[in-house]
C-alpha cells in the first residue's frame, strides 16, 4: 500500500474470525453477512482506488436495532468497525481494515418522510444524494449540495465527509443543509441530534458530527433542508488565455458582491478531456474555462449575467457563451460533472487532491502547481470549485510504472503543503481519511491534534470506530495530554503509531 501505513492487525481478533462471523450472522440473519474473499472484493477499496484491503467480514444491517447490536458486540469484543456508504470516498475513508468489520449502510435506502410545510425530508443514510432531489422535484423542490458523485454517493457518506458540490458556493455545504441526525455510538447507544427545527439547545453537536468521517458514530437517519427550485437558472462559459486571468476574474466577480449559484474552473488538460468525452462545446483553445451559473428571478439573472460579462471582458476573456435553454445549460454542466471520468480516459490512473485556498491566491497556487508538475515529472489536470477556492488537482500517473504512485503521492503532498502555506487548508470536501492523514501535522500542532482526539475519546474511548483514519498518531485516551518522550523512548510502545 505504498507509503501509507495502517494499524497492525490484531492477531487475537484474526484468530477469532469464525466466532465473530457467527455472532454477526445471529444479529443479521440471511444474506446480511459476507465472509467469502471473492464476494468481499467489491468492498476492498473506495474511490481512492490506489489502496486496497479485504475486511475481516462485511455486514449489511437493515434496522437500527441491528446496527446497535453489531456495534455493542464489537465494543464488548474489541473488534474494529469501518462504516461504509456507497464507497465513493476520494480520501480512503471507507478503506477496510484486515481485522475490522466493514459495516455497509446501503440497505438503509428509504425516504421516510417528506414535509413540505417544514421544508424538510427525513431519509435513511443509504439514500443517494440525488435520490433526495428526485423525491421532491415534482413539487418544485431540491436538495442543494450536489457532489459530482451525487448519482451514487449516499447522504450518510455526505454527512461523514461534509460533502460539497457546484452549488455550495451559494447554498452552503452539507453542514449548512442538515437539520437532524440519528446516530448509533460505538457502545450501541442510539442518540438523536437536532430535528426539523432550525436550532438545537446546547453545544452544536450536529456540526461536530458533520464531517466526522465515521469516527464518532454511525448515522442511521438524516433530516435535511430542501429548497424551492429557482425560477430560472442560466450558465455561461467563459474562456481565458491563462489560468491567472480566470483566477483574477473569479476574485473580481466575488469582489463585486455577486454570489453565483456555481462557479467552476477547468484548465486546458481538463477542458480537452471533458470535451472529448461529453462534447459540451467547450472552447479548446482556452487555457482556462469558467462555468458560472446564475439562478433566481429572471430579471436578476439577466442583470447579473451582463455584469459578469463586463467583468470577464475586463479580465481578457476570449469566449463568452450564455446558455439559451435548459438543455444547453445542462450540456455546459455535463462536461464539468464528468470531468473525473473524462480524465480517467487520458491516464491509466490519477490521484484527485482536494485543498482549499483563499481565492485571491489562485494565480500563485496555479503557477506553483506548474512548477511542481515539472519537479515531479507528472502531468496535472485542474478541475475546481473556483468560487470556494476549493482545488481538485488530478495528478496523472501509471500505477504499473514502478515509482509513479509514490511520485504522485509526493506531488500531492507538495500541493497540499502549498495550500496550507498560502493560508488555506488540507481539505475542502473530500475529508482527510488516509489520504491526508500524515499531512495533518502541516496544519495542526501536536496540541491541536490531541485536543481533537479528546473529542474522539469522548465518543469512542477504545478507538474501535474507523481507526487509522484522520489522525497520524493514536494516543491512549486515558493518557492524552500527558505523553512525554524521555531520551527518545516513547511511552506506551504497544500503541499503534503509523
Ligand atoms: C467521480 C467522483 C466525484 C466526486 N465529486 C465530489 C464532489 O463534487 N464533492 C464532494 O464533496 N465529494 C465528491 N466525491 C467524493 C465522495 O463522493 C463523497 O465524499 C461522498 O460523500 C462519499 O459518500 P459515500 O456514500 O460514497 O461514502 P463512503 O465512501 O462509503 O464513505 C465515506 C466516509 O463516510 C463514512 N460513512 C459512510 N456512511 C456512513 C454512515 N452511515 N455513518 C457514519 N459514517 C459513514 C465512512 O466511514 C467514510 O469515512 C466524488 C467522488 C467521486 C468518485
Amino acid at each position: 500500500m505504498s507509503g501509507i501505513a495502517m494499524p497492525k492487525p490484531s492477531d487475537a481478533v484474526l484468530a477469532r474470525r469464525r466466532e465473530i462471523v457467527a455472532a454477526l450472522s445471529e444479529i443479521v440473519p440471511g444474506e446480511g453477512v459476507i465472509d467469502a474473499d471473492t464476494e468481499m472484493r467489491a468492498y476492498e477499496t473506495d474511490g481512492l482506488t490506489a489502496y486496497r484491503q479485504l475486511p475481516l467480514v462485511v455486514v449489511l444491517p437493515e434496522t437500527v436495532d441491528q446496527v446497535s447490536r453489531i456495534l455493542r458486540y464489537c465494543y464488548e469484543n474489541d473488534v474494529k468497525v469501518v462504516p461504509r456508504g456507497a464507497g465513493t470516498s476520494l480520501s480512503g475513508g471507507a478503506l477496510p481494515l484486515a481485522d475490522g468489520v466493514l459495516l455497509s449502510m446501503m440497505k438503509f435506502n428509504q425516504v421516510l418522510e417528506i414535509d413540505y410545510e417544514n421544508r424538510a425530508v427525513v431519509v435513511q443514510p443509504g439514500v443517494t444524494n440525488l435520490g433526495i432531489t428526485r423525491a421532491v422535484e415534482e413539487e418544485g423542490f431540491y436538495y442543494a449540495p450536489d457532489p459530482s458523485s451525487q448519482i451514487a454517493c449516499s447522504i450518510g457518506g455526505n454527512i461523514a465527509e461534509n460533502s460539497g458540490g457546484v452549488h455550495c458556493l451559494k447554498y452552503g455545504l452539507t453542514t449548512n443543509n442538515v437539520l437532524g441526525l440519528q446516530m448509533v455510538l460505538m457502545t450501541g447507544e442510539v442518540i438523536r441530534i437536532g430535528g426539523k427545527h432550525l436550532d438545537s439547545e446546547g453545544y452544536d453537536m450536529l456540526a461536530l458530527m458533520t464531517g466526522s468521517e465515521g469516527l464518532l458514530g454511525v448515522v442511521t437517519e438524516v433530516t435535511v433542508r430542501i429548497l424551492q427550485s429557482p425560477e430560472t437558472a442560466r450558465a455561461v462559459l467563459i474562456g481565458f488565455p491563462s489560468s491567472e486571468d480566470s483566477g483574477k476574474c473569479v476574485a473580481d466577480i466575488i469582489g463585486a458582491g455577486i454570489i453565483p449559484g456555481g462557479m467552476e474552473m477547468m484548465d486546458k488538460p481538463a477542458i480537452h478531456a471533458a470535451e472529448d468525452f461529453v462534447h459540451a462545446g467547450y472552447p479548446r483553445e482556452a487555457e482556462a474555462l469558467l462555468i458560472v451559473e446564475l439562478d433566481g428571478p429572471e430579471a436578476e439573472v439577466d442583470h447579473l449575467l451582463s455584469r459578469i460579462e463586463e467583468i470577464a471582458k475586463a479580465n481578457k476573456a476570449e469566449t463568452i457563451r450564455v446558455s439559451n435553454s435548459e438543455e444547453e445549460r445542462m450540456t455546459f454542466w455535463a462536461g464539468r460533472k464528468a470531468a473525473f471520468p473524462a480524465v480517467g480516459r487520458i491516464s491509466p490512473d490519477y490521484l484527485c487532491m482536494d485543498g482549499t485556498i483563499p481565492r485571491k491566491e489562485l494565480p500563485k497556487v496555479l503557477a506553483g502547481m506548474r512548477a511542481l508538475s515539472e519537479k515531479h515529472g507528472l502531468r496535472v489536470a485542474n478541475v475546481f470549485h473556483a468560487g470556494d477556492g476549493n482545488l481538485h488537482p488530478l495528478i496523472l500517473y501509471d500505477a504499473n510504472k514502478p515509482g509513479e504512485l509514490e511520485a504522485a503521492e509526493a506531488f500531492g503532498a507538495d500541493i497540499l503543503k502549498l495550500c496550507v502555506e498560502v493560508g488555506g487548508v488540507l481539505t475542502g470536501e473530500h475529508g482527510v481519511g488516509i489520504e491526508k492523514r500524515d499531512l495533518m501535522g502541516e496544519m495542526f500542532s501536536e496540541d491541536d491534534l490531541k485536543q481533537q482526539q479528546r473529542v474522539k475519546c469522548a465518543f469512542d474511548e477504545k478507538h474501535l470506530l474507523n481507526p487509522g483514519k484522520v489522525f497520524p498518531t493514536l494516543h491512549r485516551c486515558a493518557e492524552l495530554g500527558r505523553m512525554h518522550v524521555h531520551k527518545g523512548k516513547l511511552p506506551f510502545p504497544d500503541i499503534p503509531r503509523f
